[in-house]
């Protein structure tokens, strides 16, 4: 997955009137049953001094590198959502060998 999509995807912010960032939220998905998808946004951190780009950017890639959130398949080596993993391999990789969700 492309940083782009997973910013769009997964990870959103709350700024303050200055524009500068505050909240930073990942999105969690958790499973109710194999084909229901809840998707969690879970506060990530709370600035008590708003961030600026940088630090934005700096921060972002904390959350990729951490493996609550993303991990690398195995099988595939792109890097998705905890949510969307198996164990190792992700969801995408198990259906191409036939396991059925
Ligand atoms: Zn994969």
């Amino acid at each position: 997955m492309k940083l782009q999509e997973m910013l769009r995807d997964y990870i959103r912010t709350s700024k303050n009137n200055n524009g500068l960032i505050e909240k930073i939220y990942v999105c969690k998905i958790s499973w109710d049953s194999p084909h229901t998808a809840n998707l969690v946004w879970e506060l990530y951190k709370n600035f008590s001094e708003p961030i600026d780009k940088i630090s934005f950017e700096r921060e972002l890639e904390k959350i990729l590198d951490n493996k609550r959130y993303f991990e690398t398949c195995d099988s595939c080596g792109i890097k998705k959502a905890s949510g969307n993993m198996n164990g190792k391999v992700c969801h995408s990789c198990m259906e191409k060998t036939g396991i059925v969700f």
